[in-house]
């Protein structure tokens, strides 16, 4: 027969910090291929160590250990896992079933680690089906293993043992926790399968379970007392040839399903927890959302109020020596000889009017007085350019410039002030200039009122008139226009008219006038940074929350790793690779997190939604939106998945690096 098993010199040192204890001293073991043989010794003699060490779970500290031809010591964590799944069959004292899995499941469990196995679905059920048949237990397949006796616990794990059909069966106490009908029931299934051609090696403290066996070799304090001679070695059969672990949607399921059931488990703590990630992902989805809604919502009545206007004011400067000017000096803009050339010059002035500003004393009619007139001397296109209404009467004409006419047109609350109920239509108002002089002034017209916050310039409070009127009885430093409202042609640049505009003015005066250009586009885009700052200041609020959320699941998930411990190393044990433990975590992490970011999806929607209705009932003017914004949606819908794997990172590295055998260990 050939040597299943060849242990040489086999040393075993554990680190207790600076401690080494050596719990195994030149343990020289062969186990021939076919034999049953027991391991007998007192507690604490090192037999489990030595069943970790045969059972590949643990590498000897020195000695050399081949295992069907294989030197051990040499191979990598995938290889023995992979040799453990395909060869080994485990026992254990404490069962170490999954308490959450039907009977059926833990037994197909091994089959899912095998890697080389090419079995269907089908017939890895068939074949379990017919293991539990022959372990006894085939009424009880719809139970659940806390719904058995030890006995039964037992007879369910030699059947997992056996359903990969190992070349060794490796039982550490397999009695150890059963009464001795159960034992010898347990031992009868072992005696079998040892005589259906398969190695068995039982570990055990009692005198009558190794009496059961072909040979028995004792062991005391780390010391095995019979060596045999040696047999052959098989030659070893090509391992780690099963390749990478493919995630395929086999796994997934499975993955998806223990992920699952740890969920139900603790139902409160998973919800509580998974809250944090929804509150985060309906953050980040409402703000970003609503961020963008109103920003467009706030530059679009912005671009109603015009962007298409451009304000020129231009100064004379003072400082400027006569020797310095090529040409005219500056002194205010003039009708004929800047306005007229400019609209010829420039086709995106669309409409263009001079202004001139200018407060007089007061103004009166029939004894009563208004002394907060505002005085702007503008020609007719001012009206359209500001957006001005005539509520009654009408606005005065190019002629009415030219001939330096006394007309105007009044705000609504001159109007009010002057005129009370009656119409001001018609009317000579007088106006009380500030050179002591007294002008009259024909009305021919009154603005609509308009809603102003601009103290400075309230369109209710002036009087609209011909700057040529104006200039007559302005103060000498107003009389002439420094301002142009221009209204721009459709699609033409704010930018690169006002560029030109004071080209122009440079051209034309040198540096005599001192030019400024204000636009409404400049201030919406002033307004638009504005907006986006405050957009992303909220978007990383709602990311914050959306990251503590996401550390919440990293927390939970690192719990129920110290929580499934045993379940963890079982996995390992029976073949799992390291990758396989890793991508389980991230699965579960990314389930938590799909489960909680689309219920945030969902919340979010109709949190903002709602927002946007309250907004609507309570202010008249907002008038209710469906707001979809898939971006939106999409970002959300991303950073459900990073946060799902950025959160199982720890976890899956925490559970990859377990112990195996400390985890089996462990109670
Ligand atoms: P048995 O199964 O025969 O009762 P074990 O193999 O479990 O014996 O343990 C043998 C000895 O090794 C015991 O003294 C135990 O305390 C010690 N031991 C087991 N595991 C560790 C460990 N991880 N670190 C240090 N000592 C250990
Ligand atoms: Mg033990």
């Amino acid at each position: 027969m050939m040597d299943l098993l060849d242990l040489r010199d086999v040393q075993l040192t554990y680190k207790l910090g600076e401690q080494a204890l050596t719990v195994l001293k030149r343990v020289n073991l062969r186990v021939r291929q076919g034999e049953m043989v027991a391991i007998l010794g007192p507690s604490g003699s090192g037999k489990s160590t030595l069943l970790y060490i045969l059972g590949c779970l643990l590498k000897a500290t020195k000695g050399s250990f081949h295992f069907a031809g294989h030197e051990v010591t040499s191979l990598t964590a995938d290889e023995l896992a992979e040799l453990r799944s395909r060869e080994i069959g485990f026992v254990f004292q404490q069962f170490h079933l999954l308490a959450r899995a039907g009977i059926l499941e833990n037994v197909m469990l091994s089959a899912h680690y095998n890697h080389s196995d090419t079995r269907s679905a089908e017939e890895l059920r068939a074949k379990a089906m017919s293991l539990i048949e022959s372990v006894g237990l085939e009424e009880h397949i719809h139970h659940l293993p806390n719904q058995l006796s030890g006995g039964q616990q037992q007879r369910v794990a030699i059947a997992r043992a056996l359903m990969n059909d190992p070349a060794l069966i490796l039982a550490d106490e397999p009695t150890g926790n059963l009464d001795s009908k159960s034992a010898d029931q347990v031992l009868n299934l072992l005696g079998e399968i040892h005589r259906n051609g398969r190695t068995v090696i039982i570990i055990t403290h009692a005198q009558e379970v190794a009496r059961r066996c072909q040979r028995v070799v004792s062991i005391h304090d780390g010391v095995l007392e019979a060596a045999e001679k040696a047999g052959e070695r098989p030659v070893p059969a090509s391992l780690g040839d099963a390749g990478d672990v493919h995630l395929t949607w086999d796994a997934v399921l499975n993955h998806s399903r223990t992920a699952w059931r740890n969920l139900v488990r603790n139902k409160v703590r998973s919800a509580l927890t998974m809250l944090g990630v929804t509150i985060g992902i309906a953050a980040v989805l409402s703000t970003l959302t609503l961020g963008t809604y109103t920003r467009s919502k706030i530059l679009e009545t912005y671009e109603t109020l015009g962007v298409n206007k451009l304000v020129i004011r231009a100064y004379p400067r003072w400082n400027v020596k006569a020797k310095d000017l090529k040409g005219p000096k500056f002194e205010g803009v003039n009708q004929e000889s800047d306005v007229k050339p400019m609209r010829h010059l420039f086709p995106e002035i669309a409409l263009i009017s001079p202004v001139i500003h200018d407060w007089v004393r007061s103004v009166e009619f029939g004894g009563r007085s208004f002394d907060q007139a505002k005085m702007i001397g503008v020609t007719p296109e001012y009206f359209p350019i500001t957006n001005s209404v005539i509520a009654a009467g009408h606005a005065f004409t190019p002629y009415h410039v030219s001939a330096h006419s006394r007309v105007c047109v009044i705000g609504a609350e001159v109007a009010q002030k002057l005129f009370d109920r009656h119409s001001p239509l018609g009317q000579i108002i007088q106006i009380n200039g500030n050179d002591s002089k007294q002008y009259s002034c024909l009305v021919t017209g009154v603005l609509m009122s308009q809603t102003s916050n601009n103290e400075w310039s309230n369109p209710n409070q002036q009087i609209v008139m011909p700057e040529s009127f104006l200039a007559l009885m302005a103060s000498r430093w107003n009389s002439k226009p420094n301002e142009l409202d221009i209204q721009m042609a459709s699609g033409a640049s704010a930018e690169d008219l006002s560029t030109k505009i004071k080209q122009f003015f440079n051209l034309k005066y040198g540096r005599s006038a001192q030019v400024n250009v204000d636009s409404d586009e400049i201030l919406v885009a002033q307004m638009r940074r504005f907006l986006n700052l405050f957009a992303i200041l909220l978007a990383s609020v709602a990311f914050i929350s959306l990251a503590v959320g996401g550390i919440g699941i990293t927390n939970m998930m690192l719990v129920s790793v110290s929580e499934r411990f045993k379940e963890i190393g079982l996995r390992k044990a029976l073949g799992a690779r390291d990758q396989e433990i890793r991508m389980q975590l991230l699965i579960e992490s990314l389930i938590l997190c799909l489960i909680a970011g689309c219920a945030g999806v969902v919340i979010g929607v109709a949190g903002y939604h709602s927002l946007l209705y309250l907004a609507s009932k309570l202010f008249p003017k907002v008038h209710f939106d469906w707001v979809f914004n898939w971006p939106a949606i999409g970002l959300s819908v991303a950073c459900i998945v990073v946060v799902g794997l950025a959160s199982g990172i720890v976890p899956a590295v925490r559970a990859q690096k377990l112990e195996v055998v400390e985890a089996l260990r462990s109670e």
